[in-house]
């Protein structure tokens, strides 16, 4: 059967006799050529666009791109997928950001594994939804192994469970809703007299470090705490968690009469790969009897890795968030949050009659709904199980170790180069450095410079790597997570910052001389 390239076979197809023509766009049993024929077809288009990729970016503007909208009518289809594929060139795939290039530097994107995307391909097709038994059978099966198993790497005991969900967001907002109801619990448990919700949630707190990410205040938001409820433990130089902060913090807590509901520590800060003290804080949260969420979003690479001992202590977390698409080369999404005690998951349960009857769990039916704060959901644990089915968890280790590996022998090629400041040593796969200009600029010059370095960069499309600040100055990011990343590839991006940026302190400094 010919799928590809014969110009009498790139006609749209001819309806089915028998049905109006709506009917060739459903895929079932009479379509399944039409759909082996576009799906074949759109693979082919990415894979020949992967094949020219030569830089990360084109550096499209946002008016250009727009422009090519303009034409678009959506009340106007084009009946033909290869038109509708010529047309997506020119709006997405052209200027696409391109993960998988070894100059992509950004942000906490990761190139994706062939078996993952098979998966990716089967999953959608079947489009199995894995809120209940029915809907999902050996689908259900699947992420529960895969739950089951990334609860053993993390060594959470015989009790424990989870839930795959949509990102580290969600896992970290499902995270605090168990501790939240579990602080509440235990509120109730104590008190003579049972005290209202509304008269608990004012007095919760969530301690995590000024490093955190950003998703645990707002799950404190969405759960109806506010965003003041999230108090910020400093970190030391090397952007971890002060324990000895987080220990009087929750004394301070517990004098003022506030009931801390969680302690969240980051596995990999986003910013700088950081690692919190997991043991020591596991030891303080166990002594003042406080939930302890582990958000591993990003390093969680680390349980298949040779470096599994950088995780010590999370074990001992109550919950944990992991992001398989960030350090698992995954495709987004794949994520999941695990628990140490599968009983608190009863906090995400809700019985409808028409889909989870509770009688369905006297008679042990194993519905995923009842953990999940999603009702439909992706069955996006099967990327993650072709993964190990095809190259196992050694393999994904091997390559998250590789990216560890560049990293660290790039910080030494950046801190030995005088153009460059590096905040700190890496323990994961972020750089933060910022090119340092003449000894007469003020630091806004210096914060402008890389500001520009990193827009031009863009613009130029050769390389893309991100920003952030530090104690409020401007600084650039590199996040590497391409094994196939050389450190000729860090050297030529580290040479076209220190070129753009130099090339604006030049324009800035004799424009100030003029003037
Ligand atoms: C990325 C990240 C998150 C958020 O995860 P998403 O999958 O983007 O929702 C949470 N925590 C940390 C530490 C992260 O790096």
């Amino acid at each position: 059967m010919t799928l590809l390239g014969h110009p009498d076979e790139d006609r749209p197809p001819e309806p089915d006799d028998a049905s109006p023509a709506s009917r060739a766009n459903l895929l079932n049993h009479r379509n399944a050529e039409r759909y082996r024929r576009a799906v074949t077809d759109g693979v082919e288009q990415v894979a020949q666009r992967l094949s020219q990729v030569t830089q990360p970016a084109t550096g499209v503007s946002v008016p250009e791109l727009t422009t090519e909208f303009t034409e678009i009518d959506l009340d106007r289809p084009l009946h033909d997928p290869s038109s509708a594929l010529d047309e997506l060139e020119r709006v997405y795939l052209r200027d696409a950001v391109y993960f998988h290039h070894p100059r992509y530097l950004a942000h906490l994107n990761c190139p994706i594994v062939i078996p993952a995307l098979l998966g990716e391909a089967v999953l959608s097709a079947v489009n199995s939804s894995l809120d209940t038994w029915d809907q999902s059978v050996g689908g259900t099966l699947i992420e529960r192994r895969l739950i089951e198993w990334t609860a053993r790497r993390i060594g959470l005991g015989p009790a424990a469970d989870g839930v795959f969900t949509s990102g580290g967001t969600q896992s970290n907002l499902q995270a605090l809703l168990l501790a939240r109801d579990e602080a509440c619990a235990a509120v109730r448990r104590e008190s003579p007299s049972v005290p209202r919700s509304c008269d608990i949630l004012p007095r919760l707190r969530v301690l995590t470090s000024e490093c955190a990410h950003f998703s645990v205040a707002k799950s404190a938001a969405l759960l109806g705490l506010g965003y003041e409820a999230v108090l910020s433990v400093p970190c030391d130089e090397e952007k971890r968690m002060r324990t000895p902060a987080l220990a009087a913090e929750l004394d301070r807590c517990r004098g003022e009469g506030l009931i801390p509901m969680a302690v969240v520590a980051t596995a990999g800060t986003t910013d700088f790969g950081s690692i919190d003290p997991l043991d020591e804080i596991a030891d303080v949260c166990e002594r003042a009897g406080v939930w302890l969420h582990a958000d591993a979003a990003y390093g969680c690479g680390l349980l298949v890795s040779r470096r599994r001992r950088l995780l010590a202590g999370i074990e001992r977390a109550d919950s944990v968030t992991v992001d398989f698409h960030k350090s698992f080369f995954q495709p987004v999404s794949s994520s999941a949050v695990l628990v140490r005690d599968r009983e608190t998951l009863r906090h995400a349960t809700y019985h409808a009659d028409y889909l989870n009857p509770a009688s369905s769990a006297e008679n042990l039916i194993p519905n995923q709904v009842d953990k999940s704060i999603q009702t439909t959901r992706r069955f996006d644990a099967l990327k993650l199980w072709l993964t190990l089915r095809v190259m196992g968890a050694d393999a994904v280790g091997e390559l998250f170790d590789a990216v560890v590996d560049r990293t660290a022998e790039a910080w030494s090629l950046l801190d030995a180069d005088p153009r460059f400041e590096v905040v700190t040593r890496p323990q994961l796969s972020t750089l933060v450095f910022r090119y340092l200009p003449s000894a007469e600029a003020s630091p806004e010059l210096c914060d402008r410079v890389n500001l520009h370095a990193r827009q031009s960069l863009f613009d130029s499309g050769a390389a893309v790597v991100a920003g952030t600040t530090v104690a409020g100055r401007n600084y650039l990011k590199f996040t590497l997570l391409n094994p196939e990343t050389s450190l000729r590839d860090i050297s030529d991006v580290l040479d076209m910052i220190a070129e753009h940026a130099g090339m604006a302190e030049l324009e800035e400094l004799s424009r100030s001389r003029v003037s």
